[in-house]
């Protein structure tokens, strides 16, 4: 029997192509609201990309586009190179190992009249029982859970069934939907660890989507920001956590508590004004600019679009004022 390394085995994509291209998505549902406005960026074979902002700013409806689990409105969404935005459920098919997506709650998404057996082995059978098992155990499961049902496990656990699931067919991009996000703080390490063991064994690429920028920060090696459909902010982690350009990024920043009680106590935090704007009713101008401190009238109706600001892209006509 094939080892479950050979059997993950897949197309291997030249270095220089991203692994996901994502063009000017959009989605407008019923009633013309215009939930994710152009958004783009790339992810490269092995990547982690951060996305991240308040609820209701678009990134899930981003991310489900992505794995087409929703349909765009328009824009493009190519993976390995191939343009797989208007490729039928049965086109798909042979690519839904290749791009995988684990879910905030697991227990919604795993089938509970299945064992956890028929959960990773798939409707098809990908998979035989020593290598469900196997991958089962590199999960952090034991082998005599491959027979029980998912209402048998705790929130952690049953998010290890859905990694396992995700990783049966080899793939090389999962998106990760605030998969951690309401797990506990220590099980929430744990299963981050995972991620990044499995990402460094099997060269995974992630597109992280997290509603806080603390989850984030120790996995990904570029944070993309969202506000109310659109990307604000998108650059290396590193220098966006240590410089932030825009003000959304900087106030969502500020709320990330500091372990250090020292700088704690002296933090500066940014408390944004009232609630996101309905994306049925988006504001003129930058649609930030009902609670944004730096406002100024232009932004009220000159809509500022994504440029390179210190290493990154910033949507803000004062970026370079901001810091
Ligand atoms: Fe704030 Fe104006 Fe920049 Fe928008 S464009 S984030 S309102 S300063």
């Amino acid at each position: 029997m094939k080892s479950v390394r050979a059997a993950l085995d897949a197309p291997t994509v030249p270095e220089s192509m991203p692994l996901l291209e994502v063009r000017d998505l959009a989605m407008t549902f019923r009633g013309g609201v215009r939930a994710v406005d152009g958004v783009g960026f790339e992810v490269a074979q092995g990547e982690t990309l951060g996305l991240v902002g308040e609820s209701g700013c678009g990134k899930s409806t981003t991310g489900r586009m992505i794995v087409r689990l929703l349909e765009p409105t328009s824009g493009t969404v190519h993976l390995n190179g191939q343009d797989i935005t208007h490729l039928s459920q049965r086109e798909l098919l042979p690519l839904r190992g290749t791009m995988q997506m684990i879910f905030q709650d697991p227990f919604s998404s795993l089938n509970p009249r299945h064992t956890v057996n028929q959960i990773v082995a798939g409707p098809r059978r990908v998979l035989g029982r020593d290598q469900v098992i196997e991958l089962l155990e590199r999960v952090g499961l034991a082998p005599e859970h491959a027979d029980r049902f998912p209402h048998e496990f705790s929130g952690g656990q049953a998010q290890r069934v859905g990694i396992a699931r995700a990783l049966a067919n080899g793939p090389k991009l999962i998106v990760c939907d605030e998969a951690v996000s309401a797990l506990d703080v220590s099980i929430r390490a744990q299963i981050i660890n995972l991620l990044s063991d499995l990402q460094e064994e099997r060269g995974l690429a992630y597109l992280f989507i997290a509603h806080d920028l603390s989850i984030v920060r120790h996995v990904c090696t570029r944070v993309a920001v969202m506000y109310l459909g659109r990307i604000v902010e998108i650059g290396p982690a590193a220098s966006l956590y240590s410089d932030p350009a825009h003000p959304y990024t900087r106030a969502l920043l500020s709320a990330v508590p500091v372990a250090d009680p020292k700088i704690e106590a002296v933090r500066e935090r940014i408390v944004l004004r009232g609630d996101p704007p309905s994306p049925a009713a988006p504001p003129p101008g930058c649609s930030f600019h009902p609670r944004c401190a730096l406002a100024q009238r232009r932004c009220e109706s000159e809509a500022p679009q994504l440029r390179e600001v210190r290493g990154r892209k910033v949507a803000c006509h004062y970026a370079e004022t901001s810091a």
